[in-house]
């Protein structure tokens, strides 16, 4: 009897971790807490939090402070194993990621060398495919860690524009990158984050008519307690409909103001109006920031407004609106209190209340006009496929491309001054592109040889500051991918890369710390493949896209031929001297070699 007492209470208990497990699956707040340590000998100390707005991207990770020096060693934040090294001259240049047993995996960037066997084991990949760059997925752990074992050190590789470790947690499955403030890396901060201005948004049917700018005037600020303030005078707004958005930002301890925020809200009499959190979001969604933001004004003005409301075409996951994605409709002759809070990853927050006094419903002047400037323009709209197309051109966006309808202006414009095609303009200065354009553009006849150098340009206003688009000539036309509305046309880059040694080590001295440094640059197309051999023997080059430098660390390659030099010299033959050539081709396959004749060092 006491056996099937027990029993029952043990698969009692069995249902109720069943239980206890799917709550904690379906409910994504809870992370494991104290299961990761920060991966610096330091306490949690940013340059950058989670989720900042950047340019075409929300910010996937935290920038770690590393007090403006590179060489820091970077500690495996638990046990795991190397899922993952990918080494850039862009981005995360060289980065690692470990898969954790708890489903997670967390990536460090922008190391400046790597540690130990995993060094070795990079090494090795690098020198039997003959390549710096690569991307390799591990199917099985061959390289493991233990937690706080040392990964590499800090840098500042690939993207990075100063010293720091860049740091993230994703779901191992999903991929999607994590707030890492919710698994309890949080830096120390009491500050709370403030809003510095809200603006109004007056719609029309599909589009919106009016952008008012409130600025808050302190002075009418009334301080209700620590952290709610309540506008003293109301905001006289005529009968329709309405979206706000709100310049914020966020103060952190040894950080002067941060654009970006964990939360933010919008209510109307009590109800949820608009909700941001960022806790999570996938890669592919990180360019909707350009949905989020104002991006017609931040192109302007250079500030981030961020909306309270969603445009059609705007999928990111962060959101929990009201029926009308955020718009509220203001019914005549109210009187009501809007408010909006902002929180920050440490729960500082920050509300404000705004008093609304809704006048009559009136024939509005300007909206009129604005409906009628619209009649005759060409527009894209968001949720279906675009397409222009002309005898000699194609320009095609898929469904979705788009966030909201886009006004443009399309004109066929002469052949500039070298070029292979006449200009088509497709314009819009302010109105961002989710998914490139398909853009297909027949050249004039060109010889056969130099079919394959033609490639897309484009410009925004000025005809005489324009840039590669890429592209390539296939079946008599060039084809490539437009990432933004502006002039585009045909050309050619027949010109080479420069190569150039450069001195930044006189040492002479016979140790590792050795490099040879070369600078390389392509006018147009951008570097596309460089390579090294040192006496007709491959070597591996760091490539550092920012400053252009390439990179040789002097390795076993150059030990071996110091040391057949010494052969030579004990036996003594003649003396070769170390000769180290560069070859550099750009993306448009034109090729620069240039030989260096080295000082013999011993
Ligand atoms: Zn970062």
């Amino acid at each position: 009897m006491w056996f099937n007492f027990f029993y029952m209470v043990k698969w009692k208990l069995g249902l109720l971790f069943v239980f206890i497990i799917i709550l904690f699956e379906t409910n994504a707040q809870n992370y494991p807490q104290n299961y990761f340590r920060y991966p610096l000998d330091s306490l949690p100390n940013l340059v950058s939090p989670f989720g900042g707005l950047r340019d075409n991207h929300f910010h996937s990770g935290m920038d770690l402070r590393t007090n403006q020096q590179e060489g820091l060693p970077v500690f495996a934040s638990a046990d795991g194993y190397i899922s993952r090294i990918k080494i850039q001259s862009i981005g995360y240049g060289k980065a690692i990621y470990i898969d954790h047993p708890n489903g997670y995996t967390t990536v460090y960037g922008h190391l400046q060398k790597y540690s130990g066997k995993i060094a070795e084991w990079i090494h090795n990949y690098q020198y039997n495919n003959q390549t710096f760059e690569f991307d390799y997925i591990f199917e099985k752990p061959i390289l493991l860690v233990k937690k706080g074992d040392t990964i590499g050190l800090s840098g500042n590789s690939g993207g990075s524009s100063g010293p720091h470790v860049h740091f993230e947690i994703r779901n191992t499955k999903s991929e999607k990158i994590i707030n890492p403030t919710l698994f309890g890396i949080i830096p120390f901060d009491t500050i709370n984050p403030t809003i510095k201005k809200v603006f109004i948004y007056k719609f029309v049917s599909d589009g919106l008519l009016l952008k008012k700018e409130f600025k808050i005037d302190h002075s009418q600020m009334i301080k209700l307690n620590e952290n709610e303030f309540i506008y003293k005078t109301p905001i006289e707004l005529d009968a329709d409909i309405y979206g706000f958005g709100i310049e914020t930002y966020d103060y952190i301890h040894n950080l002067d103001e941060e654009k970006g925020i964990y939360e933010y809200s919008l209510k109307h009499k009590g109800k949820l109006v608009f909700k941001h959190t960022l806790n999570q979001f996938a890669f592919n969604e990180s360019k909707y920031i350009n949905a989020h933001i104002d991006f017609p004004f931040y192109k302007t003005e250079k500030i981030r407004i961020q909306k309270c409301f969603i445009d059609d075409g705007n999928e990111f996951s962060t959101y929990e609106t009201n029926k009308e994605k955020g718009r509220i409709y203001l019914p005549e002759k109210s009187i009501d209190t809007l408010k909006f809070e902002v929180i920050d990853n440490n729960k500082n927050s920050f509300v404000l209340y705004l008093p609304i006094k809704v006048l009559n419903k009136k024939t509005d002047i300007q909206k009129v006009n604005y409906l009628k400037s619209l009649k005759g323009e060409k527009a894209f709209y968001p949720l279906t496929k675009n397409t222009i197309k002309t005898k000699d051109f194609s320009f095609e966006l898929e469904e979705k491309s788009i966030y909201d309808t886009v006004y443009y202006k399309f004109d066929i414009l002469p052949k500039p001054l070298n070029a292979f095609s006449k200009t088509y303009k497709i314009f819009n200065p302010t109105a961002p592109i989710h998914k490139a354009a398909d853009i297909s553009i027949k050249p004039t006849r060109v010889n056969s040889d130099l079919e394959s150098k033609l490639l897309l340009a484009y410009y925004f206003t000025d005809g005489k500051n324009y840039r590669s688009a890429g592209g390539n000539f296939e079946n008599g036309l060039v084809i490539g991918k437009a990432n933004n509305f502006g002039h585009y046309f045909v050309t050619i880059d027949t010109i080479a890369p420069t190569i150039k040694q450069i001195f930044l080590n006189t040492e002479e001295a016979i140790n590792d710390s050795l490099h040879y440094y070369f600078e390389i640059k392509d006018n147009f197309s951008g570097i596309g493949k460089y390579e090294g051999f040192l006496n007709n023997e491959w070597i591996l080059l760091d490539f550092d896209a920012k400053s252009n430098l390439l990179t040789y660390h002097f390795d076993e390659v150059w030990k071996k031929q110091v040391i057949d030099n010494k052969d030579s010299k004990l036996n003594n033959t003649a003396i070769k001297k170390p000769e180290v050539l560069i070859r550099v081709t750009d993306k448009k396959g034109n090729v620069a070699e240039k030989s260096f004749e080295m000082p013999i060092t011993f």
